[in-house]
C-alpha cells in the first residue's frame, strides 16, 4: 500500500505552539512517519511561519483536524453560532492552506462534545447548508474536508458510516470524504470491516487507535479485521495514529475526550510500537 503515514500532534505534545512545534515533528519523523496531524483548534491564533518552518525541517507533510465548540456550532438554529462555526473553520481552512496542508478533518459538522439530547432535523439542515459552503471554499484552497465519524458521546450528529454517507448525499459535493476512526468504530458499527467497504470510495482520512486510546498493540479492537477491506476499496489515503495519554495534556481536549488516566508513559516508544503496527498490520 502506498498511504501517508501519519501520527496526532497529541500524541507529542498538549498544544500546538511555536515551543513545540518544531519537536513534535522531529519525535514524528524519528519514529518513521510522514505526516504530522496538527490539532487546529481556534487556528487563527495558530503560527504558520513555524509550523512551515517545522514542517521543512523535519520532512513531514500535515493535515488538519478540529472539533467545533458549542457556541460556534453550525448544526445549530441559531444564526450567530453557525456564523461563529463558519468562521472558525474557514480560520482552519486558511491555517491549513498556509501550512501546505490538503486536509481539514474532525468534528466540523457539528459541536464536538457530550450532547443530551438528539440532532433536530432543522440543525441537521443547517450543517448541511453550511458545509456546502465551507466545501467550495476549501476547495478553492485546495483543501479536502473531512467529517470524521465518531461515537454518540461526542457527537449526535454522524455516529456511522451510514450516517456518514447520507450527509454526504445531502451536502451533494465530493470535496466532502469520511474520516473513519478504528476507536469510534468500535464502539458505533455493527462490523467495521463492513463499515469500511460501505465507506468506499467515499473514505478519505483514517485514523487507527486503540480501543482504549492507548497504544496500538493493546485493547480489543482488530485491527487486522480491517486490513482487508482497506485493499478492497484501494483505500490511498492517509492512515493516521491517534493516542491520548494525561501525561501530555491538554487540558480542553482532554476533558472533551475524557481521558482521565495514563494510557502510557513514553511518548516516542509508544509512537515507534504504532509504527510497527502500521507496517505489521498494513503492510504500509
Ligand atoms: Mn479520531
Amino acid at each position: 500500500m502506498s498511504n501517508s503515514i501519519g501520527i496526532h500532534a497529541g500524541v507529542f505534545v498538549g498544544e500546538w505552539n511555536p515551543s513545540n512545534t518544531d519537536l513534535a515533528c522531529r519525535l514524528a519523523r524519528e519514529a518513521g512517519f510522514d505526516t504530522i496531524e496538527i490539532p487546529a483548534f481556534a487556528a487563527a491564533r495558530l503560527d504558520v511561519d513555524a509550523t512551515k518552518s517545522a514542517l521543512e525541517r523535519n520532512g513531514l507533510t500535515a493535515t488538519c483536524s478540529l472539533g467545533l465548540p458549542f457556541d460556534a456550532n453550525i448544526a445549530s438554529e441559531d444564526r450567530a453560532s453557525i456564523e461563529r462555526g463558519m468562521a472558525y473553520l474557514t480560520d482552519a481552512i486558511a491555517f491549513a492552506g498556509a501550512v501546505g496542508s490538503r486536509y481539514v478533518g474532525g468534528i466540523i459538522y457539528g459541536a464536538f462534545g457530550r450532547h443530551i439530547r438528539p440532532i433536530t432535523a432543522a440543525e441537521r439542515r443547517s450543517s448541511i447548508e453550511a458545509m456546502r459552503e465551507l466545501a467550495s471554499s476549501a476547495n478553492t484552497a485546495g483543501v479536502t474536508l473531512g467529517l470524521e465519524i465518531v461515537n454518540r458521546y461526542e457527537s449526535n450528529l454522524l455516529n456511522t458510516v451510514s450516517d456518514g454517507l447520507a450527509y454526504i448525499e445531502d451536502v451533494g459535493m465530493d470535496e466532502v470524504v469520511l474520516h473513519l476512526d478504528t476507536y469510534h468504530m468500535n464502539i458505533e458499527e455493527d462490523n467495521p470491516a463492513e463499515a469500511v467497504r460501505l465507506a468506499g470510495s467515499r473514505l478519505g482520512y483514517l485514523h487507527v487507535g486503540a480501543s482504549n486510546r492507548g497504544g496500538l498493540a493493546g485493547g480489543s479492537f482488530d485491527l487486522a479485521s480491517i486490513a482487508e477491506p482497506l485493499k478492497a476499496i484501494n483505500y490511498d489515503g492517509t492512515i493516521t495514529f491517534e493516542s491520548f495519554s494525561s501525561v501530555v495534556l491538554d487540558p480542553n481536549l482532554s476533558n472533551t475526550l475524557a481521558i482521565w488516566r495514563n494510557t502510557w508513559d513514553n511518548s516516542f516508544e509508544i509512537a515507534s510500537q504504532a509504527r510497527q503496527t502500521i507496517s505489521d498490520v498494513f503492510g504500509a
